[in-house]
């Protein structure tokens, strides 16, 4: 491609509107065009690169065995009818009707699509397992859309379905998936971790999500310093850590005016945090639910909803909503009499004597309150490690860091085959449900995932596998036809060899030629100037400081290695 025909709109200024690295650098170097909040076009370097992801995709997944479909991106009402979904995916989904006041939704993912398809085609034990996948714009009208490409409104994702016969069926299929993803982000030079993931509203037991570790993700990841132990924070779990057990003490409620939170209550009891619970009251669809941990932990919210099987809106609950169930000003409220729909008292407060809680009552708190003598409940896991706790398989120190989730694979059992009917015939001549995966990639937010680990100071340097080209040739004035004429030379002879080749033929400096080919990340450079008297250019590599001068005769050569050291093919 001549870079003088290009459309690239690049920007000189960091746009004032995006915060992170992976947004400021694809909205300068021309690959994205924002439309409104959260919907983005794709431009030619976008698309290029946004291509090479799906390329790498589809090239892992078939050597796995997997066929790739394409299915409508609107779906009938119907099948999530079927499924139970219409009612549970909330305002994240889009939904429209048709002239015929017909219920309609924009896709944001479709195991119900692909149950339907195998469930009208799939009669027989002999037809499975299959393995099928899309790569296919879906729609979510996400809370907050942010970070560019990262969480949008619309995206490409690759989503593939599994079906088997046997929960070993779906062992190995999920083994397979596991070991093409680990594939995939390998070569687009991602450094990624598998950890253990909430399935939230899609169901099934097991899943993993592929973590990319950065600043900038909106997950937390709880690693483990001895073993190779790594969850999101919504699953993550802990060695509970109690105080020695005491004789219990006789209630006491104290006199406590102005006393709120848990750092008022220490000084004002002059005793540390652990020696408190906290009563957190939520609202889920309608109910109410009371969580207590101890006084120096967080609530996580993810296992509270998930202890009541699942909720569409889970809020704290509302000041009149606390003040009715404690009788009290908010900030007082405490387990003892407590009348809630759900009670779920974390593991540590459970096993931990006498305990200081809120009185239920304006201005007072009760101190050595005693679990099973004095209040009730559910026990269980409802907290969020923190930095210093044990981990569960091996007591070693728990680590937290910041991911971006970049693919997800799930165990979805027989959830959605047996809502919707998807049987088959088994060799024993039974009908029974079809076991079934699902397996998700975000396109963009893999490419903006790759530019948040590989950029410096003058722009993006893209992998060789993902690159929107390959190499790019610059004569240093093109007013000098020796300049010209070599590069154009070079160029057509790269791109015989297959190579993806940029002529920067526009008439511009040579300096603002570099700055906007180092912006936009291509990996190989080669200037043609003043040497070219004596046969020779100047090959430079993106993520390397050092510049050579090669022969014209070399210049083959030297490109062919890159790509054999990048594992990378040409043509
Ligand atoms: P998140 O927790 O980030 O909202 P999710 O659990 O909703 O993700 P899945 O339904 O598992 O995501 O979707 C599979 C993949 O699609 C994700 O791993 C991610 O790469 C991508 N993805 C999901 N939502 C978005 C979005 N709003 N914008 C861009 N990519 C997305
Ligand atoms: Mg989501």
């Amino acid at each position: 491609m001549k870079m003088s025909k290009m459309f690239m709109p690049t920007l000189r200024e960091i746009p004032a509107d995006a915060e992170i690295t992976s947004h400021q650098l694809m909205l300068r170097a021309g690959m994205i065009k924002k439309m409104a909040s959260g919907v983005y076009n794709q431009l030619p370097m976008g698309l290029r690169v946004f291509n090479k992801v799906q390329q790498i995709i589809r090239e892992e997944l078939e050597k796995k065995g997997c066929q790739e479909i394409l299915c409508s991106g609107i779906i009938p009402a119907e099948l999530w009818k079927e499924s139970g979904r219409w009612d549970v995916m909330g305002a994240e989904m889009f939904r429209l009707k048709d002239r015929g006041e017909r219920d309609y939704c924009l896709g944001p993912t479709h195991e119900e699509v692909f149950t339907d398809i195998i469930r009208q085609e799939v009669t027989s034990y002999k037809q499975l397992p299959l393995n099928l996948y899309q790569i296919q714009v879906k729609y979510r009208d996400e809370r907050r859309p942010r970070f560019g490409v990262m969480r949008t409104k619309t995206f490409t994702m690759k989503d593939g379905y599994s079906f088997d016969i046997d929960q070993e069926g779906l062992d190995k299929s999920y083994q397979d998936m596991f070991e093409a993803y680990t594939n995939i982000f390998a070569r687009c030079q991602l450094e990624n971790s598998p950890v253990q993931a909430d399935s939230g509203a899609i169901g099934g037991s097991v899943s993993a999500e592929f973590m990319v570790k950065s600043e900038v993700g909106e997950d937390e990841i709880v690693f483990c310093s001895g073993c190779d132990y790594a969850a999101n924070m919504e699953k993550a779990e802990s060695v509970d850590t109690t105080l020695p057990k005491e004789e219990m003490g006789e209630l006491n409620p104290v006199h406590t005016p102005g006393v709120h939170t848990i750092g008022e209550l220490e000084e004002f009891f002059g005793c540390s945090a652990e020696r408190f619970a906290k009563t957190l009251i939520y609202e889920a669809d309608g109910k109410t639910v009371v969580v207590l941990v101890r006084g120096d932990r967080e609530v996580n919210e993810t296992k509270v909803a998930n202890a009541i099987g699942g909720a569409i809106e889970f809020e704290l609950a509302r000041e009149e909503v606390v003040r009715e169930l404690t009788n009290a000003e908010v900030g007082f409220a405490g387990p003892i009499g407590i009348k809630a729909d759900y009670i779920f008292i974390d593991r540590e407060v459970a096993e931990q004597s006498n305990v200081g809680v809120g009185g239920n009552k304006t201005d007072y708190h009760i101190q050595n309150v005693n679990f099973g003598r004095d209040f009730d409940g559910v026990v269980g896991d409802f907290r969020n490690v923190v930095v210093g706790d044990k981990c569960t398989k091996c007591g070693g120190d728990l680590e937290i860091a910041r991911g971006v989730e970049v693919g997800h694979i799930f165990k979805l059992g027989t959830k959605y085959s047996e809502a919707m009917g998807c049987t088959f015939i088994d060799n024993d001549g039974k009908s029974k449900p079809v076991v079934m995966g699902c397996y998700g990639i975000g396109v963009e937010r893999t490419a903006a995932a790759i530019i948040e680990q590989h950029h410096d100071e003058n722009g993006i340097v893209w992998p060789l596998a993902v690159a929107p080209y390959q190499v790019v040739i610059v004569p240093v004035n093109i007013k000098k036809e020796e300049h010209t004429k070599a590069a154009e030379n070079i160029y057509r002879e790269l791109q015989e060899m297959g190579v993806e080749v940029l002529l920067d033929d526009r008439d511009e400096r040579v300096g603002v030629k570099f700055k906007d080919n180092e912006l936009i990340g291509i990996p190989m450079r080669i200037t043609v100037g003043k040497d070219i008297t004596e046969g020779k250019v100047e090959f430079k590599l993106r993520n390397e400081a050092e510049k050579e001068l090669i022969g014209l005769e070399e210049i083959k050569a030297r490109i062919e290695a890159e790509f054999v050291k990048n594992n990378v093919k040409l043509g």
